[in-house]
């Protein structure tokens, strides 16, 4: 047998999928809603190279109680979730130090360094190119004392090329209008980029992959048995490689072929307006707040939060609205009337480095999950190393910093 099975249609799975048939290769994409909603459909549209910083950074444990205490605030932990999040939460903490958040930037920076390489060309091949707004990003605080401390991450950035622009709430409201007085610190970031519709474009990769050849086939992966995937209604598919790209829940998969991994669905939420009342040319991170604002063709998504209730849980669309009513402290003239709610699963390990790499049980086996926040940022890049790991070549990265090995 020499067909490739990818497991997941979303923007990580199809990338490789678009990366393995470019070389040749016979390619079936499985997912269990293959058209339907995902992670990568909501998600805010950000190209964000400059987001080589960690989640888990010196300081953040004395922030968490404040967060918790706000039932709507940037991060939630529902309590009869906390016995499962336990191992994921310790190793996230053990992370928190200076020499860890700048190890992983590093390798984060390696990937942030291929994005635009990968996903110009991509863009181009499926007739988006048009959709990419290269106008940067500006990220938007409140407090002298927030700005401060964020001093070392703008430094580390810097380390890697990335050009972070220090300026003032007015210089900021010179580039947005709309921003209201509340603003008074900022930085630009004119390599970020943003696209109009993440979802389109997952759409049209989707049936750009099928028009060159690539089976997508709908299906539920539930384990691995030797050169066999087993589905939920008793097939089985015979694969010569297969690369796990399942998002949120990998893990599982991993975890049938014995390959431990600290991944945790990061519940994110947004609500898009579609008559804002305000008008954005870039996208707005709103760094003390944890939250962003970002023009796409529907209108204004405002998007964020991190809630941690596992891949089961109802979503609690009160966070969407929250979100739209934060806004509006920073943006006077929005309108909040009208607003799509969603939620999606973002598939975020202990460490923030994504899963990249061939299984050290299975050779055959490649994994390509646990891209957080920047999988729409990174999944291209994930599409050729996938690539070159299965044809055996050497990889565009160093890919050993991304090995399901570390949580062994
Ligand atoms: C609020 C929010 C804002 C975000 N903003 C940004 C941003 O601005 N920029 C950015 O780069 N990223 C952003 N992200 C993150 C980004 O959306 C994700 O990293 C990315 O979508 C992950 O893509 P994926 O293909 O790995 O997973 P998914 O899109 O979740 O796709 C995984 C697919 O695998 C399928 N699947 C899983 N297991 C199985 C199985 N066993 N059998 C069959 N099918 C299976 C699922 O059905 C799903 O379709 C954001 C996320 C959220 C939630």
């Amino acid at each position: 047998m020499s067909r490739i099975l990818v497991i997941g249609a979303g923007i990580v799975g199809l990338c490789c999928a678009n990366a393995l048939r470019a070389e040749g290769r016979e390619v079936m994409v499985l997912d269990r809603d293959p058209a339907g909603d995902k992670c990568s459909f909501g998600n805010a549209a950000g190209i964000g190279v400059t987001e080589i910083i960690p989640a888990s950074v010196p300081g953040l444990a004395w922030k968490v109680p404040g967060w918790l205490r706000d039932p709507l605030g940037p991060l939630s932990l529902r309590p009869a979730y906390l016995p499962k999040l336990a191992p994921w939460l310790l190793r996230f903490l053990r992370h928190g130090t200076w020499s860890e958040v700048e190890r992983i930037a590093a390798a984060l920076a390696t990937l942030s360094g291929r994005t635009y390489k990968d996903l110009l060309p991509l863009l181009d091949e499926i007739g988006l190119g048009g959709d990419l707004r290269p106008v940067g990003a500006l990220w938007a605080y409140e407090t002298a004392a927030g700005f401060a401390a964020d001093a070392r991450f703008r430094a580390i950035r810097r380390q890697h090329g990335l050009v972070c622009e220090e300026i003032s709430g007015a210089e900021a409201r010179a580039l947005e209008p709309a921003l209201g007085e509340a603003v008074r610190h900022a930085m630009f970031t004119p390599q970020w980029s943003h696209v109009a519709d993440p979802r389109r474009i997952v759409d049209r990769l989707r049936r750009h992959v099928e028009q060159r050849g690539v089976t997508v086939a709908r299906g539920e992966a539930t384990a691995i048995f030797g050169n066999e995937l087993l589905l939920a209604d008793g097939r089985r598919l015979d694969f010569c490689h297969l690369v796990v790209a399942g998002g949120a829940w990998s893990g599982r998969l991993a975890g049938s072929l014995g390959d431990r991994v600290l991944i945790e669905s990061e519940r994110g939420y947004n609500t898009t307006l579609p008559t804002p009342g305000v008008t954005l040319s870039h996208e707005v991170i709103f760094a003390e707040r944890a939250f962003v604002a970002t023009p796409i063709d529907a209108g204004l998504r405002i998007g964020g939060a991190a809630e941690f209730a596992g891949l089961d849980a109802p979503p609690n669309y009160a966070r969407s609205d929250a979100l739209a009513q934060l806004a509006t402290r920073y943006l006077p003239g929005l309108n909040t009337a009208g607003g799509t709610r969603w939620m999606g699963h973002r598939p975020t390990t202990a460490d923030s480095l994504p899963v990249i790499g061939t299984s050290p049980r299975r050779p055959d086996v490649v994994y390509a999950f646990g891209h957080g926040h920047t999988g729409l940022t990174f999944g291209p890049t994930t599409g050729r190393l996938v690539a070159e790991l299965v044809a055996g070549r050497p990889t565009s990265v160093d890919v050993a910093p991304f090995s399901i090995a570390r949580f062994q």
